[in-house]
C-alpha cells in the first residue's frame, strides 16, 4: 500500500485559521499580539527566513516589530534592546534569528529574553519546563512535529520513536515531547555506531541531521512513520532543490506514513511561532483561550 503523504501545508493551513481566529478573540478584548524579530547581520537566508515570519504575522493580524542591525552591534547594545522588548507591553514574543555573528554569546542573548515572550522556547527557563514535564513554551520545529503526529489520530504509547540528531532546537525537545506522548525514545546523533541497526527497529523517525537524502529506503521498517525535519539544498543539474534527510523516493515504499520536503515540517515551524505568540498575548492580558489550539 502507498505511504500516506503528511501534508504539512494542510496542517499548518488549519492551525493558522485557529490562530487568526484566536486573534479576533485577543481583538474583542482589546489584546492585540505583537512579535519582535530581531536579525543581526545580512545573512541571506536568515532574511528571507525573518521576512517570512513577519509576512505570516502580518496576514493573521499579529503586529510584528522588526529590528535589522548592523553585523558589528555589540552584544551589550543586543542586550539592550532586549532589555527593552521585555518591557515593552505591546510586544509579546520576541525572536532572535539565529546564528549570531561568533563575537556574540548566543546563550546569553537568548537567555536574556523573558521566559513568557521566548516564542521560540529556546532560553533555559522553557528547555527546563520542558525536561521536567511543566507548563512552558515549547520550540517551534518540535511543537509541528507532535501536531503533525496527533493529525493521524492513533495512539503514540509505546511506539519506538528513533530520533536523529541531539540538537537544543531540535532533537532534543522532540525527544520529550515523544517521552511525553509516552513513547519509548532512542536519540542516535554523529557517534552513533551502527545507527541503520536502530533506525530498522524504529516505528516513528523523526529525521534532524542536516545531510541530505540521508536515510535510505532499506535502513527503515516496512509500515514505519517518517517525520522529515532537514532542510537540505542541493543541485542537480545546474538546479537548485530544497530535499530533506531522508531518501523521499526510497523510503515512500517502505513507510506508511511519510513527511515531504518542502512542504512538511517546514510550514508547521512559523505556524507555531505564531500560535506561541498569540497564546502569550492571551496569558499577558489574561484572556481565556482554553477552546483554542488543542491539537
Ligand atoms: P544541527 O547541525 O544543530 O544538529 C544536527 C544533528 O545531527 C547533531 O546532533 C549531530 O550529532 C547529528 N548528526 C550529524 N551528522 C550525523 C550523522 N552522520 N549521523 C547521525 N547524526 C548526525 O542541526 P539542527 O538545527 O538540529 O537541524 C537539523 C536539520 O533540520 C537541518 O537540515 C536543518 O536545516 C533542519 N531544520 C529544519 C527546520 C524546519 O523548520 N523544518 C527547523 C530547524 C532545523
Amino acid at each position: 500500500m502507498m505511504a500516506k503523504i503528511l501534508d504539512g501545508k494542510e496542517i499548518a493551513a488549519k492551525v493558522r485559521k485557529e490562530v487568526s481566529d484566536a486573534v479576533l478573540v485577543l481583538k474583542k478584548n482589546n489584546a492585540k499580539p505583537g512579535l519582535a524579530t530581531i536579525i543581526v547581520g545580512d545573512d541571506p537566508a536568515s532574511k528571507v527566513y525573518v521576512r517570512n515570519k513577519n509576512k505570516s504575522a502580518n496576514e493573521l493580524g499579529i503586529e510584528s516589530f522588526q529590528y535589522n542591525l548592523e553585523n558589528n552591534i555589540s552584544e551589550e547594545e543586543l542586550l539592550n534592546l532586549i532589555r527593552k522588548l521585555n518591557n515593552n507591553v505591546e510586544v509579546d514574543g520576541i525572536l532572535v534569528q539565529l546564528p549570531l555573528p561568533k563575537h556574540i554569546n548566543t546563550e546569553s542573548v537568548i537567555d536574556a529574553i523573558r521566559p513568557d515572550k521566548d516564542v521560540d522556547g529556546f532560553n533555559v527557563f522553557n528547555a527546563g519546563n520542558l525536561y521536567l514535564n511543566k507548563k512552558g513554551i515549547i520550540p517551534c520545529t518540535p511543537l509541528g512535529c507532535i501536531i503533525m503526529l496527533h493529525t493521524l489520530n492513533l495512539s503514540l504509547k509505546g511506539l519506538h520513536a528513533v530520533i536523529i540528531g541531539r540538537s537544543a532546537i531540535v532533537g532534543k525537545p522532540i525527544s520529550q515531547l515523544l517521552l511525553k506522548e509516552n513513547c519509548t525514545v532512542t536519540v542516535v546523533h554523529s557517534h552513533t555506531k551502527n545507527i541503520k541497526n536502530f533506525i530498522k527497529q524504529a516505528d516513528i523517525v523523526i529525521a534532524a541531521v542536516g545531510i541530505a537524502n540521508y536515510v535510505k529506503g532499506d535502513w527503515v521498517k516496512q509500515g514505519s512513520i517518517i517525520i522529515d525535519v532537514g532542510i537540505n539544498r542541493i543541485t542537480i543539474d545546474g538546479k537548485t532543490k530544497l530535499v530533506g534527510d531522508v531518501d523521499f523516493e526510497e523510503v515512500i515504499k517502505k513507510a506508511s506514513v511519510i513527511s515531504p520536503v518542502p512542504g512538511g515540517v517546514g510550514p508547521m515551524t512559523i505556524t507555531c511561532l505564531l500560535m506561541n505568540t498569540v497564546i502569550q498575548c492571551a496569558k499577558h492580558n489574561n484572556i481565556n483561550l482554553n477552546n483554542y489550539f488543542n491539537f
